[in-house]
C-alpha cells in the first residue's frame, strides 16, 4: 500500500482554500440550505444519524481501516452527543489514534461511513472538516519551538480570519491556553505542560463543535494534569465544545469524562461511566493482557 501517508495535519491548516468566518458559518446553519434542517436530507443516513432531530453530533457506521492485511479499525459504530465529554481508552495498539484520525480526516477509511452534524463527511478533506467544526490536537506535539507563543497561536486561524477577528481569536487561544503574559516567549522555552496547553488553545481557536485530543497529558506532572483537566472542562461547559479525549490515566479520565469508551483490537469493547468501566473485570483483563 503506497497511500498510507497521512493527510496534512489539520490544526495547522495554514493553507485552507476557502476562508470561512463565524458569521458565514452561523448564517449557513440558520438558512434553509443547512443540510440538517432540510426535510429531504433528514431522511439520508447522515440526517437520520446526526441531523436536527437527534442529539448525536458524530456517528461512525461500520468504520474499517486496514493497513495492508492488518485491521486497525474493525467495523466501529461509535457516536458522540452534542456537548458531550467522552474519553477513549484501551491498551496500546487498540486503534484509538487511528479512530481519531479517521474522524478528523487525516486517514481515509477502507470501508464504512462517518456522519457529522447531518452530513456525510467520509470523503471530506480535513480542512473542510475544520470548517464544519471538527478540530484536533494530535498525539505528536506540533508547536513550533522557534516561533513565539503568539506566532504559534496565529497559525491555525490565519486563513480563517483576518484583522480584528484574527487578533481576537489569537488572544482567545492564548487566554484559553493560560498563557496570557507569555505572548512573546519562544515556544521551545515553555514547559511541556504549557506547550500542550498552547496546542489545546490553538485547536480551540478554530471554534470547533467537536475537539479531539490525543493523549493531552502524557508525560505531565500531576499539577499540569489538573490544570489541563480544568481547561478541558471549562471549554466544554463554557463554549459547549464536545470532546473525544484519548487518555490512559484513569484519575484524569474520572475527573473530566461524562462517559468512557473502551477500544480493544480495533473495535468498541465497552461503553459506560468511569465507575462502570473501572469495576468491569473484562476491561481489567484486556489491560492486564498487556497486548500490543
Ligand atoms: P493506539 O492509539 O490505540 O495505541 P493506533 O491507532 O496508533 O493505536 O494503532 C493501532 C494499530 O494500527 C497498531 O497496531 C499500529 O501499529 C497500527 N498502525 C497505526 N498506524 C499505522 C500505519 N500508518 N501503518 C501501519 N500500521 C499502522
Ligand atoms: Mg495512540
Amino acid at each position: 500500500m503506497s497511500s498510507e501517508t497521512e493527510r496534512s495535519e489539520v490544526s495547522k491548516q495554514a493553507s485552507g482554500e476557502t476562508a470561512s468566518s463565524d458569521a458565514e458559518r452561523s448564517e449557513a446553519s440558520g438558512s434553509a440550505s443547512d443540510p440538517a434542517s432540510d426535510p429531504n436530507v433528514r431522511e439520508t443516513p447522515a440526517g437520520k444519524a446526526t441531523g436536527d432531530r437527534t442529539d448525536t453530533l458524530l456517528q461512525t457506521d461500520n468504520l474499517v481501516k486496514r493497513f495492508g492485511g492488518f485491521t486497525a479499525t474493525d467495523s466501529v459504530d461509535f457516536s458522540v452527543d452534542e456537548g458531550e465529554l467522552r474519553c477513549l481508552i484501551g491498551p496500546n495498539g487498540a486503534g484509538k489514534s487511528t479512530l481519531l484520525k479517521l474522524i478528523v480526516g487525516t486517514l481515509e477509511p477502507t470501508a464504512g461511513h462517518v456522519y457529522y452534524d447531518g452530513q456525510e463527511i467520509t470523503d471530506m478533506e480535513p480542512n473542510e472538516r475544520v470548517q464544519s467544526g471538527i478540530s484536533m490536537k494530535f498525539q505528536v506535539p506540533s508547536v513550533y519551538g522557534d516561533l513565539s507563543v503568539r506566532e504559534n497561536a496565529r497559525l491555525p486561524v490565519q486563513q480563517l480570519a483576518d484583522g480584528a477577528e484574527r487578533r481576537r481569536r489569537v488572544d482567545e487561544a492564548i487566554e484559553n491556553a493560560g498563557l496570557a503574559g507569555y505572548e512573546e516567549v519562544q515556544a521551545s522555552t515553555l514547559s511541556h505542560g504549557q506547550q500542550q496547553q498552547l496546542e489545546i488553545g490553538m485547536a480551540a481557536s478554530l471554534d470547533p463543535d467537536l475537539l479531539l485530543l490525543d493523549e493531552p497529558v502524557a508525560g505531565l506532572s500531576v499539577d499540569e494534569r489538573t490544570e489541563i483537566a480544568e481547561r478541558i472542562r471549562r471549554l466544554n461547559r463554557e463554549e459547549g465544545i464536545a470532546f473525544i479525549v484519548i487518555e490512559h490515566d484513569t484519575d484524569f479520565v474520572g475527573e473530566i469524562a461524562d462517559s468512557v469508551t473502551v477500544l480493544h483490537r480495533g473495535d468498541v469493547f465497552r461503553e459506560g461511566s468511569i465507575e462502570e468501566i473501572e469495576s468491569d473485570p473484562e476491561v481489567r483483563r484486556i489491560y492486564l493482557g498487556g497486548e500490543q
